[in-house]
């Protein structure tokens, strides 16, 4: 990796010299009158793929493309793209991200070859028990109360996140990728039908808390599409971390204003929330932590994911290494079955995997890694798996005990974890060839609904997703809520190398069905031979070992109805992830591609478009 250290001139460089000059089919110009200001803008257009040199990113965001876009130009690193494209994040989206939440962190270092991660997920207070989330008689709080509530706000672990990338793999000074966020968020970005979707779904809930309601629900309703939203309070906040650095999250004033918020949230007349716990012990106490990856290996590629406290690395392997076991036990390889056969292998292939990760991944000592992701145990797993019918769910989990004979299926677990739409996915690849997948979320979209006052950023609720009881009286669960621990997650940054070269990123939001979208794009790439872009366009099955959660699309194909004859239970759900992703097409060429429908449409770019 280049380790030079070069300055962002934000002059007339990066956010700088975004300007208002849209081409092909670039973003909608305001239609409003616009008064202050010129909004910050894409240069070059939106769109879901594109082909060229120089470095890649893609995101859900234009804007925030363009910002890692400049940073690449600049001179910066894929670790400096995507820090500073995690911060316009933040702005643009700042639903699914910000400095309020936390997320995975993957980098591969075309220097050594390695791949290395940072866990930046939110943290549980100190004076955390596992019934913090069960009412008096001990019933488990209902979901919707524990989201609206100071009680699900986590340490926040993205800036920490942000400043150990930028320290660890980066090249520039950390302040200067804060910039470009700060710009954005002072001049302001125009509103898009998703961001406007999005605050209208949210605008009841939004309306409980004052603060929220001010920031977000300007005038008091949702910022007309095409209008310019501006968060000169969020652009406080960047200042802030760019002039005194994260210590004023985790040690100073910003910090104490998470603090007080969380602890004793602003409401509107007549409404009270459940109160938050942190403190300002666990704000210091709190570290991204610098981790080895998940690693497997797939049809001779390395695949690389991020370990616990997410099971996304791990249940991502499982869905591979069962894929491949199946391969071996009907004699037809899944590139040469049909595409009902197809979906019907990676249904039950995450059904077992789903068994799996409930019963034995969370942020506890002995979680058994290295055997959950064994061919060896996928091997054993795959005795249940019928090329003809699908398997009665919940299907067991099994034994990852190094013994692998029988099945051994033990018990079942029935619960179906949560899988909001929250959530943002980012891929960067540099001309050096390194590359970064990153995950950042506040968990639900609007997260826990809670604006810091003066500051103008949300409060993640990510501690709603540990269990509130156990999944089944009698099985050990790994993840109940305790002192100072992360709460299980399903974000899947994902690397692929192919001996030693880098070959794709990839990742998703959307909850637990972030494992099932990674999956079924890398498999719809890899052994259906779908051109990237359409990989991820691919209608969508999530199957999490309950009914199986289908898009309308997939509905809407004969395959449904191939799928309900063999027993497959089949839901609607609208939409299902937003993928982002990139590929390596030769020395300093890529493909970067993103969603076509999906949220509007994702943004793919690169540094020379050719
Ligand atoms: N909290 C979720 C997780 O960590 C992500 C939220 C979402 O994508 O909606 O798995």
């Amino acid at each position: 990796m280049t380790r030079r250290r070069t300055s962002l001139v934000l002059a007339g460089g990066a956010a700088g010299c975004l300007a208002l000059t849209l081409g092909g089919q670039a973003a909608a110009a305001p239609t409003a009158q616009v008064h202050g200001p010129k909004p910050v803008t894409n240069k070059l257009p939106k769109v879901p793929v594109m082909v060229g040199g120089g470095g890649a990113v893609s995101t859900v965001d234009a804007v925030a493309s363009q910002v890692g876009i400049d940073v690449l130009k600049a001179g910066g690193n894929a670790a400096d793209a995507a820090v500073a494209t995690a911060a316009a994040l933040g702005v643009t989206e700042p639903y699914s991200t910000g400095i309020g939440g936390g997320g995975f962190f993957v980098f591969y270092d075309a220097s050594t070859g390695r791949v290395q991660t940072i866990d930046g997920r939110e943290t549980a207070p100190k004076s955390f028990d596992q019934n913090v989330f069960r009412e008096p008689d001990g019933t488990p709080m209902s979901f919707t109360k524990a989201v609206n509530s100071g009680l699900s706000v986590g340490v926040p672990g993205t800036p920490a996140t942000w400043a150990l990338a930028a320290r660890k793999f980066g090249t520039m000074p950390f302040g200067d990728l804060m910039k470009p966020a700060e710009t954005i968020a002072r001049r302001g970005f125009v509103v898009d039908q998703t961001f406007h979707d999005q605050t209208v779904a949210n605008a009841a809930r939004f309306s409980a808390f004052p603060e929220t309601a001010r920031v977000f629900l300007p005038g008091g309703s949702a910022p007309a599409v095409g209008s310019v939203f501006r968060n000169p309070d969020m652009a406080r906040a960047y200042r802030e971390l760019r002039t005194h650095g994260v210590q004023s999250l985790y040690d100073g004033r910003l910090g104490r204003a998470v603090v007080a918020e969380a602890r004793d949230p602003h409401t509107a007349a007549g409404i009270s929330v459940p109160l938050g716990q942190i403190t300002m012990a666990d704000l210091r106490d709190y570290r991204a932590l610098p981790k080895a990856p998940i690693h497997s290996v797939y049809r001779g590629l390395d695949v690389y994911g991020m370990p616990v406290p997410s099971s996304g690395g791990i249940a991502v392997a499982e869905i591979l290494n069962l894929l491949e076991a199946f391969d071996h036990r009907t004699g037809a390889p899944l590139k040469d079955v049909s595409n009902a056969q197809y979906l019907h292998r990676f249904s039950e292939a995450s059904a077992l995997a789903f068994a799996d990760r409930n019963r034995y991944v969370g942020d506890v000592p002995g979680v058994p890694v290295g055997e959950l992701t064994s061919q060896a145990f996928a091997n054993e797993r795959a005795c249940l798996f019928s090329p003809t019918t699908a398997l009665p769910r919940p299907v067991p989990f099994g034994s990852p005990d190094g013994s692998y004979e029988t099945c051994g299926p033990t018990a079942t677990t029935s619960r179906l974890p949560n899988d909001g739409q929250s959530t943002s996915h980012l891929v960067v690849t540099d001309k050096w060839g390194n590359a970064v997948s990153y995950t950042l979320t506040i968990e639900q979209t609007g997260g826990s609904g809670i604006t810091v006052p003066g500051w103008g950023f949300l409060l993640n609720n990510e501690l709603t997703d540990f269990d509130f009881a156990p999944l089944q009286p009698g099985v050990p669960d790994p993840n109940l809520p305790a002192s100072g621990k992360r709460p299980r997650s399903s974000m899947s940054p994902t690397v692929v190398l192919d001996h030693g070269h880098l070959r794709l990123v990839v990742g998703s939001p959307g909850g637990a069905t972030i494992i099932t979208t990674v999956s079924q794009v890398l498999t719809e790439y890899l052994d259906r031979g779908l051109p990237l872009v359409d990989a991820i366009a691919a209608p969508r099955l999530s199957s999490r070992n309950g009914p199986e959660q289908a898009e309308p699309a997939l509905l809407a194909s004969p395959d449904a109805a191939v799928l309900r004859s063999m027993g497959h239970v089949l839901v609607e759900t609208p939409e299902i992830g937003a993928a982002t992703a990139i590929r390596v097409l030769g020395p300093d060429r890529f493909e970067a591609a993103a969603e076509t429908v999906r949220r509007g449409g994702g943004s793919a770019m690169v540094v020379r478009p050719r």
